[in-house]
């Protein structure tokens, strides 16, 4: 399927070649259609799966075909509210790429920064606004920003907006919606929290599920290296001399230990930066800046700092500490390998970590290659996890009732996963 057999408008299929695209992803092909026949949208997908432009394309479409006359000014129609400044710039970016044919304007609005920049692009006129809550409701009580006339309403990344305690903002910004208005509602994951809000926003909504990872795990070469705590540092610099690891993400389950990781690897000459919810919007910006252009080889991340940026061209993902949520090892390691490129995941496995090896394992049904001959290697946390733990998928049991007879294993696996993502998060 392309492009073509969605019922595009020109300016917009001019700006998508451009851009590169031939084929929709799977949110795209499914949202696109829902959207533009002016439903309500509950999309449960995460960043890197496309839903940007699974968005962007039909809203700019919307307000290009319904230009409205009659105003002094452009009136803002569309609001996206998205909860860190970094995606308000991609989104922003996108709408740019998709809509430049189609002389619809969008503003970007975001804290942290003076207002002045923004508040003169407001005055200027707009029709898409895309804000993160705390700047957007700032200037809707200075009287910059009305939501009278907002006629498409996307609120992306919900579960992250209540990690990151944005939630009673969030309510706030949808009491001053009008109530008539198209509700597009995005998130990773469903938490009951986060299904009580899709309620309060959407009518009669259509869900569309998309887990980007689970086909593509296959693609990514992944290993295990078993090795004590107290080896752990030396290992990961000792892989990271290895120069054909062109860019890494490492991961760690706190903030401390991003710090502390970064923090040994520059004194070992890798140059790294880490970034996680304790640095300011700035130190984020700048050391994505710095890897995306290669002044650093290696970011080191924690799973919510890294779930929001946008990364395409990464080799190696590192785990340095191994993730006790099995589906976030399936996040994690699905941020190489983007577009079918292939990737390498490595992950660095203590005594103390096997239990969630082995959860690991379960949900992904393949057995990881464990790596034996490296300086550092344990053979007491070896011996003590069995290597291939898992059964084969035709032999595990089927759970669920509802698991469609017909077809055929792998799409069967990829249920299982998908049902695993949503249900355990
Ligand atoms: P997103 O999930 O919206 O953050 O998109 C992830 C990446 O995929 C971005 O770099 C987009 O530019 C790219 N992308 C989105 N849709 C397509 C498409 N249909 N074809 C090729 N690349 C795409």
């Amino acid at each position: 399927m392309s492009f073509q057999n969605i019922n595009l408008i020109k300016p917009i299929h001019r700006a998508l070649s451009e851009e590169g695209y031939k084929t929709p992803t799977p949110i795209q092909k499914r949202a696109i259609p829902i959207i533009l026949e002016k439903k309500d949208l509950l999309g449960c997908a995460q960043t890197g799966t496309g839903k940007t432009a699974a968005f962007a394309v039909p809203i700019l479409q919307i307000l290009y075909n319904e230009k409205k006359g009659g105003y002094k000014r452009r009136t803002i129609r569309s609001l996206i509210v998205t909860p860190t400044r970094e995606l308000a710039i991609q989104i922003g970016d996108s709408f740019k790429a998709y809509g430049k044919h189609t002389g619809l304007k969008n503003v970007v609005v975001f804290g942290g920064v003076k207002q002045k920049v923004q508040t003169d692009r407001l005055l200027a006129g707009v029709d898409i606004l895309i804000a993160t809550p705390g700047r957007l409701l700032d200037l809707m009580n200075q009287n910059y920003i009305t939501l009278n006339h907002i006629e498409l309403f996307v609120l992306d990344e919900a579960d992250r907006m209540l990690d990151m305690g944005f939630i009673n903002d969030v309510k706030k910004i949808i009491s001053e919606l009008p109530s008539k208005r198209q509700s597009l509602f995005f998130s990773a994951t469903m938490p009951p929290e986060i299904v009580k809000l899709a309620r309060t926003i959407l009518v009669k909504p259509v869900k569309v599920e998309i887990t980007p990872q689970s086909p593509t795990v296959e693609a990514i070469k992944q290993s295990i290296y078993y090795v004590g705590k107290s080896d752990k540092k030396e290992l990961l610099i000792h892989l990271l001399k290895d120069s054909n690891i062109e860019s890494a993400l490492v991961f760690t389950r706190t903030k401390h230990g991003a710090d502390k990781v970064a923090r040994f690897l520059n004194r070992a000459k890798i140059l790294s930066e880490a970034i996680h919810g304790n640095k300011s919007q700035n130190a984020r910006q700048r050391a994505l800046k710095n890897f995306k252009t290669r002044q650093i080889r290696v970011l080191v991340a924690t799973d919510i700092a890294a779930r929001g940026i946008d990364i395409d061209e990464l080799s190696h993902v590192i785990n340095y500490d191994i993730p006790n949520i099995p589906e976030t090892y399936v996040h994690r390691i699905g941020r190489t390998g983007r577009a079918g490129l292939g990737g390498v995941a490595i992950s660095l496995c203590d005594g103390e970590e096997k239990a969630y090896l082995k959860d690991i394992n379960k949900l992904i049904s393949i057995p990881i290659p464990v790596i034996e001959d490296h300086p550092f290697v344990s053979k007491e946390i070896a011996k003590v996890i069995p290597k291939q733990i898992v059964k084969k998928p035709e032999q595990r049991k089927v759970k669920s009732k509802k698991q469609n007879g017909s077809a055929n294993t792998k799409s069967r696996r990829n249920k299982r996963r998908n049902r695993n993502v949503w249900t355990n998060r």
